[in-house]
């Protein structure tokens, strides 16, 4: 998410941080900021907004003067996009800029209120900064004074930390957030990614988790969190601007699925309380989760795809009847709804025009609703009843696959919570399947080893017209994922089908030309499945069959097999859908098209 910047050296450095900082603009954010040493002074300016207001802002007012110093783009999660809540952060004695998120901030807020600490802003980054204030003023050192404070926070975190008391010096540490250090010619940097550096040095050291930074403008030592220095390697960046910006990778796409690990990782671990789903700081309760007649689930193209799967596994683990819309259909046909429902909206930008209408009418009605968003402040989070944001961070690829990924986590535990809620699990059961859940991003990282096998499916496709994708149960929720990602980005036309429904109709497409993708990972339906890919093999068709890595597939029934580790089959999903988003993408690739950008689609629909 967003962007740090840090710039010790001989030269003035306000216009460096900011140039800096464009060079992570597309990593998305909403606010911006530096803080500079003016002398022993720790000078700050901060704005909401583009960097360009930030300039604009330094130009009709002040624009710190100084040869070292912190800057940050930020992209909310702990409070709107605000002046007040832009980074950086402090006093007038310790400045810092964060990337991350403090999941343990309320706990410590309360622990530095308790001290007598006010707070400004709503970010969970204040805190740390008053910690920071807190251990300094007992350690009166910054090293030790950090190592205080890695103990106390989780999350993930990158930081950039100056004290006024040591100019010319910047901190930093990280743990699941990135951070490199840029080492120059009588000049160093900090920085969240290559790019930012680029212009000024090609030479840097990549920061290991809880690895600690001390830069000056002449030396750079490494330590770890009991003090001793490490010696690290140092990088050499080859990439031009362009790639490096994509982490090394050909497409923002093939960034972002790579990332649905940690973005998995990010989304979920805040909402987990000694092993149980924890919803309570959405203000969404047990008691609450038990008073609902029916859930209905709107939203529009992939993120009706997640409320799918949510409606699958809400069905089946919490017994609650779901009903999932397509917004712009719900909002028109006169939806029976009332004070006994919950209407859950799915949006990643939270701006989607058709799924705000709804949930307008939706309160209108009298519905509890609960949005699941990625854009914090976004109108649809700000106007329903409960939010629970996605941290899946900017997604820049238009077609969408780690936003959907983050989407899916939280059904899933909603799904949880619901389903311990009315009683249909018990508190070991609940315990078990979260367990699992959080054991996902590992399992998703075994899944990319099969990435070989999906490129060599996608080239079995390229040259198609038409394709089918056809599956049962959550499988078929899949299917709709997958042939709506193959559709966007390489243009080839596809459908999606419920296998059993095939012959009832639209068996009659199938011929040799039209090459059928299977997905089937569910046990109670394998068998049902294979039959309807027997039909479709016995037209002649080319099958791609998508399957768990414990099952024997003969030649008579598929023509290639990719194979998934295996979870249990309600959590399949989340793993079935990466090979999914991979032949997508290697056949748009193949193809020649333009990935990221596909023609005629915008990443936020925010017209009907
Ligand atoms: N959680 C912090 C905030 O909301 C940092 C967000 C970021 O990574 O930019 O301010």
């Amino acid at each position: 998410m967003c962007g740090i910047v840090g710039y010790v050296g001989g030269k003035d450095c306000a216009d460096i941080l900011v140039d800096a900082l464009s060079k992570l603009e597309y990593r998305g954010y909403d606010s911006a900021g530096i803080a500079v040493f003016e002398g022993d002074r720790i000078v700050t300016e901060k704005t909401k907004g583009r960097l360009a207001d930030l300039t604009e802002k330094m130009k009709k007012g002040h624009k710190p003067s100084g040869t070292s110093g912190i800057g940050h783009t930020r992209w909310a999660t702990h409070g709107e996009p605000s002046d007040v809540n832009s980074h950086p952060h402090g006093n007038a004695k310790i400045s810092i800029v964060h990337n991350g998120i403090i999941e343990n901030y309320i706990r410590l807020k309360a622990f530095l209120i308790d001290k007598g600490y006010e707070f400004e802003s709503q970010t969970d980054t204040e805190t740390v900064a008053k910690l920071l204030d807190y251990y300094y003023n007992i350690e009166k050192e910054p090293i030790k004074t950090i190592t205080r404070v890695l103990a106390e926070i989780e999350g993930s975190y990158a930081l950039g930390i100056v004290f006024a008391d040591y100019p010319g010096k910047i901190y930093s540490v990280r743990k699941d957030s990135p951070l490199i250090v840029g080492l120059g010619e009588g000049e160093n940097f900090i920085a969240s990614d290559v790019p930012a550096i680029l212009k000024y040095t090609r030479d840097y050291y990549l920061l290991e988790c809880d690895e600690i930074a001390t830069i000056t403008s002449d030396n750079v030592t490494i330590c770890d969190i009991h003090g001793s220095e490490i010696k690290k390697e140092v990088q050499h960046a080859t990439w031009d601007i362009e790639s490096a910006e994509k982490g090394g990778y050909a497409h923002f796409m093939l960034k972002e699925i790579h990332e649905q690990p940690t973005a998995i990782k990010t989304t979920v671990s805040p909402r987990i309380m000694d092993g149980m789903p924890f919803l309570e700081e959405c203000g969404i309760t047990l008691d609450m989760l038990k008073s609902y007649r029916k859930i209905y689930i709107v939203a529009c193209g992939t993120a009706m795809h997640a409320g799918l799967v949510g409606k699958y596994v809400i069905e089946e683990l919490a017994r609650i009847e779901v009903v999932v819309d397509i917004a712009s259909e719900f909002r028109y046909r006169n939806p029976i709804i009332g004070s006994e429902d919950l209407v859950v909206l799915i949006s990643q930008s939270g701006e989607t025009a058709d799924t705000k209408a709804v949930l307008r009418l939706a309160k209108d009605m009298g519905a509890t609703t609960l949005s699941i968003v990625n854009v914090k402040g976004s109108s649809i989070a700000r106007e329903s009843d409960f939010v629970v944001y996605t941290h899946a961070g900017p997604e820049i690829s238009v077609a969408s696959t780690k936003a959907y990924m983050v989407q899916l986590s939280i059904m899933y535990l909603l799904a949880f919570e619901l389903a311990y809620a009315n009683g249909k699990i018990t508190e070991e059961e609940c315990k078990a399947l979260v367990s699992e859940l959080e054991n996902i991003p590992s399992k998703i990282e075994e899944t990319f080893g099969i990435e070989s096998d999906c490129q060599y499916a996608a080239s079995t496709l390229v040259n198609a017209e038409s394709l089918l994708y056809i599956g049962r149960g959550l499988d078929y929720a899949l299917s709709m994922e997958g042939s709506l990602k193959l559709k966007e980005i390489s243009y080839i036309h596809s459908e999606s089908y419920a296998a059993g429904e095939l012959k009832h109709g639209t068996i009659s497409l199938v011929t040799e030309d039209m090459p059928v993708i299977a997905v089937a990972t569910q046990d109670r339906l394998f068998d049902k499945t294979v039959s309807n890919i027997k039909e479709v093999k016995a037209r002649g068709a080319k099958v791609v069959m998508v399957t768990k890595n414990t099952v024997d597939v003969t030649s008579d029934v598929a023509d290639v097999v990719v194979k998934l580790p295996v979870v249990r089959d309600v959590l399949m999903p989340m793993i079935t859908v990466v090979p999914l988003q991979l032949i997508a993408y290697y056949t748009s690739v193949l193809k020649g098209c333009d990935v990221d950008k596909p023609r005629n689609l915008a990443k936020s629909v925010t017209v009907e």
